[in-house]
């Protein structure tokens, strides 16, 4: 038995779909616990592509109990559509997916409220996905917001609590210069009560069944959305996501002590992304970032947006994998950086002529880090159908021996592509680096 928790340790997109799809093949119990349809994991099985928002990724094996925790916040319109979808591809989702009474509801408003908001932010615009994800869990710290229990135990209350509540909501439209249609709080109580009919089936007390599950000593693995660095209290605030994104919200947002967590695996990219605004240290704006963009197909599975590119960052990455006690890395993409050389990896920041290992607190000094970068040989084979470490260039794996020792974490697996079978199982292989000739 195990308990796994897989974090993201960049600003998302890591590619966290492919390795929980991996890994879920030995657990039980695949769980989401934070974040809401903001997110978006893609799995590639045999050329086919399923993209995921809420429903954790390790629904696509048959037999996986998969649940959507209470630190969730859900859609629960986009979540029955993912539902039909999986169902189309004949998954048994009434066997598979379990969801929290607890989990808190996007309702209509709160899409209208992210674009308000952000409309009014100036040059703090946060580049939002737009999905209502930030209002919702605003609602739920001032105690305002809907739970899926709303619309089934509680729904007795829910038409008059949800009409109190639209009218608050409008006339706040209408101070952000956002009015527009009245919100019909009627269609939206009659729209939810029926989405709650729809969900029923799959909605009960999660932090019990899971509990119960880490009694019974099932292997569990806890599917963590977003990145580390986009976490609300550690990452770069205010461009960050609206939950936290760390291994401990397993505790809050499941349930479940992470006291019970056996192994903290964090998923890295063998270079760096961010998608919308906010600082970038190591954001290439010549033409290497275009080609790291291309060749890695950054473009976002749940906007479509083109992703900023860079060259990998240590010093953020040091920054999570201590607050997160990361035990484990998985590197991926490691295939994008083929061709080019040499490869650059920043080691340290100057920040206004000082020169720093730790990741600055301060907006304006994040704005204004110059990355100092070690530069690394790079290779031109191409490494998509490398299945064993001792297979790849010497230089990859001096690349990987680097970021190990730079990280003091092990490297577990590197993949090489988009596909489950395209990874590299480092467990038995020394990366070391390759002596200067
Ligand atoms: P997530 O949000 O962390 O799950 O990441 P995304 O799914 O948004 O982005 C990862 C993208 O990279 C997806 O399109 C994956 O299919 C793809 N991908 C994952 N691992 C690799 C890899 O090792 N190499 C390449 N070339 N693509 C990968």
């Amino acid at each position: 038995m195990t308990i796994i928790s897989v974090i993201g340790l960049q600003w998302g997109d890591e590619g966290k779909g492919k390795v929980i799809d991996l890994l879920a093949q030995e657990a039980e119990v695949v769980v989401r616990y934070q974040g809401g349809c903001n997110a978006g994991h893609t799995v590639i099985v045999g050329g086919h592509k399923t993209v995921l928002h809420q429903i954790p990724s390790g629904v696509l094996h048959s037999g996986r109990l998969c649940v959507i925790a209470h630190g969730v916040v859900v859609d629960p319109k986009r979540l029955v559509d993912e539902i039909e979808m999986l169902e189309e591809q004949g998954i048994d989702v009434a066997q598979q997916l379990r969801i929290s009474s607890g989990c808190h509801l996007v309702m209509p408003y709160h899409q209208r409220l992210d674009l308000a908001a952000e409309a009014n932010r100036g040059q703090d615009r946060i580049g939002t996905t737009g999905r209502g994800i930030g209002p919702c869990y605003a609602d739920k710290v001032a105690r305002v917001g809907f739970r899926m229990t709303d619309l089934l135990a509680d729904a007795e209350d829910f038409p008059e609590r949800l009409a109190a509540r639209v009218a608050n909501v409008q006339r706040l439209l209408e101070a952000l210069d956002a009015g527009g249609e009245p919100i019909d709080a009627a269609a939206i109580t009659e729209e939810y009560l029926a989405l709650g009919q729809r969900l029923a089936p799959l909605v009960t007390d999660t932090a019990t069944l899971l509990q119960e599950a880490v009694a019974a000593k099932r292997s569990i693995l806890f599917e963590g959305a977003q990145g580390a660095l986009l976490d609300v209290d550690m990452g770069t605030y205010p461009f960050v996501t609206s939950s936290n994104t760390g291994f401990g919200s397993i505790g809050t947002g499941a349930g479940v002590s992470p006291r019970s967590v056996d192994t903290v695996i964090g998923v890295i990219k063998a270079y760096c992304t961010r998608v919308g605004e906010g600082p970038f240290p190591t954001e290439a704006h010549d033409e290497s970032g275009e080609q790291l963009r291309e060749r890695g197909q950054e473009y976002g599975a749940t906007t479509g947006r083109p992703r900023r590119c860079g060259f990998f960052d240590v010093v953020a990455a040091r920054a999570v994998i201590e607050a997160n006690g990361v035990d484990e890395l998985v590197v991926t993409k490691l295939d994008v950086l083929s061709d080019f050389d040499p490869l650059r990896v920043c080691v340290k920041y100057r920040i206004e002529g000082r020169e720093t290992d730790r990741f600055p607190v301060s907006r304006r000094e994040q704005q204004r880090v110059e990355p100092i970068y070690e530069e690394l040989p790079g290779w031109k084979q191409d490494l998509s159908s490398v299945t064993r470490a001792e297979d790849l260039p010497a230089e990859a794996r001096h690349y990987l021996a680097t970021m190990q020792e730079l990280l003091g974490v092990p490297i577990r697996l590197v993949s090489v592509g988009a596909d489950r079978r395209q990874i590299i199982d480092c467990r038995q292989t020394r990366l070391e680096p390759v002596p200067e000739s």
